[in-house]
């Protein structure tokens, strides 16, 4: 073990640090990766449920305050031994220098776009977004005096015509929701960087698990951790990956001082729930495949979205660039909003509500809840029909949530 670096008595490095250059494969680093241990040697991660830390003398204090070391902390809104570990086990999976762990995932997406903007500049986002996203770009960068174009986030030329030398940054959702659009991460970042723009991409759909999206392009990539992350609908929390100088440079100061960090409690929920993680995205990705099959051949079913099923439109693109077609399938009931209603109501398994990722399979009806609020020309352009229902499947054995579909559907 490592000596702690501030001669600080019972605090050492762990396993993680140790281990940071090693060629570990997913599973391994989702079960090991950015441990700390305590002079107890604890098993599992311990939590922190601190907010300040306690200083040997005050000449260790003020050398804190002038620089804080890798594994030194001064209060829980900077950094947090416990957040740290989670931290450093999200940018092991995705891919990047560093992380930052935020409150929610808007604090995330928030926290991403606001620490590098300012008045002025210029934003180039995909149109299909989460409810939230869009107020963000529209609402709080508009009154700022960001500039925001949207595009049609699947059509390249829109994104080349939009895309200008001055352009900042650009945003998008890579898979989008409920209509399971995706973004071409490889060909927005080409036009991108020739620009000079930064490619902030919110990944939540595609899940860290399935993602390659920074070998695919992007700078920075978001996560709401409350969905897959912490997979079991308990916590609030999100997450912006990117480069050392991104992340320690630009967003902490951000972040830090506007108040947006994670809860060290959430953070260590993260922990479990990312142990699992991939074995949980696999396993939902493989129920979703088969019950957007089920659903194809289904008489009551008009149509039936899932990246994964050669009918999508953009299936070789999913293939490509997440290798699955993720862990929603979004179909259409013929009948419209009293058919779906009908069915939602019917369902035995799937719950109604409308987080995404957790165990246990949610049923959604896009129109009325979600994306209630948009103009009926919006809903129409991102495909959100009345009959239209997004399901995020869960843990549950795919036979039975297959067989409770069929039993929902046949009162449609
Ligand atoms: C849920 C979600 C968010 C917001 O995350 P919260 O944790 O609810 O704040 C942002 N983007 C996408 C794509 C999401 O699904």
């Amino acid at each position: 073990m490592a000596p702690a670096p501030s001669g600080l008595p019972g605090f050492f490095l762990g396993r993680g640090a140790e281990t940071m250059t090693k060629d570990w494969k997913t599973r391994t680093s989702l079960v090991h990766e950015g441990s700390r241990r305590s002079q107890y040697g604890e098993m599992a991660e311990a939590i922190f449920l601190t907010q300040g830390f306690v200083y040997p003398t005050a000449e260790a204090a003020e050398a804190r305050f002038v620089k804080a070391g890798e594994d030194e902390f001064i209060y829980a809104r900077y950094g947090n031994p416990t957040t740290r570990m989670f931290e450093e086990r999200i940018a092991a999976l995705e891919g990047t220098e560093d992380a930052f762990a935020t409150a929610s995932g808007m604090a995330a997406v928030s926290g991403a776009l606001m620490s590098c903007l300012r008045a002025g500049d210029h934003v180039v986002s995909a149109r299909a977004l989460f409810g939230s996203c869009l107020y963000v770009l529209e609402e709080v960068l508009g009154r700022f005096g960001v500039r925001i174009t949207f595009v049609d986030g699947a059509d390249l030329d829109q994104w080349r015509s939009a895309v200008t030398p001055g352009t900042k940054a650009v945003f998008f959702e890579s898979m989008s929701n409920p209509a399971l659009e995706l973004v071409d991460i490889r060909s927005v970042s080409e036009i991108a960087h020739k620009a000079g723009a930064l490619v902030i991409c919110d990944n939540v759909f595609a899940t860290p698990i399935f993602s390659r999206a920074v070998e695919q392009g992007a700078d920075v990539v978001v996560y709401s951790t409350t969905k897959h992350i912490d997979g079991q609908g308990r916590a609030l929390g999100g997450v912006v990956c990117g480069t050392k100088d991104f992340v320690r440079k630009v967003l902490e100061p951000y972040m830090k001082h506007t108040g947006g960090s994670m809860s060290p409690f959430t953070a260590w929920m993260h922990l479990n729930g990312m142990a699992t993680l991939d074995l949980r995205c696999r396993a939902m990705a493989d129920t979703a495949l088969a019950v957007a099959k089920a659903l194809e051949s289904h008489p009551s079913v008009s149509k039936v979205i899932y990246p994964g099923l050669p009918s999508h439109p953009q299936h070789a693109l999913a293939m490509d660039q997440m290798g699955s077609g993720g862990t929603l399938v979004t179909f259409e009931v013929a009948g419209g909003k009293d058919a779906a209603f009908r069915v939602m109501n019917a369902l035995e398994i799937a719950k109604i509500s409308n987080n995404l990722g957790d165990a246990k399979t949610i049923a959604t009806h896009p129109a009325t809840t979600t994306h209630q609020r948009l103009p009926q020309d919006q809903k129409d352009a991102l495909g959100i029909t009345p009959g239209l229902i997004r399901l995020s499947l869960g843990l549950e054995d795919v036979g039975d949530l297959i067989a409770d579909l069929h039993q929902a559907l046949s009162v449609a």
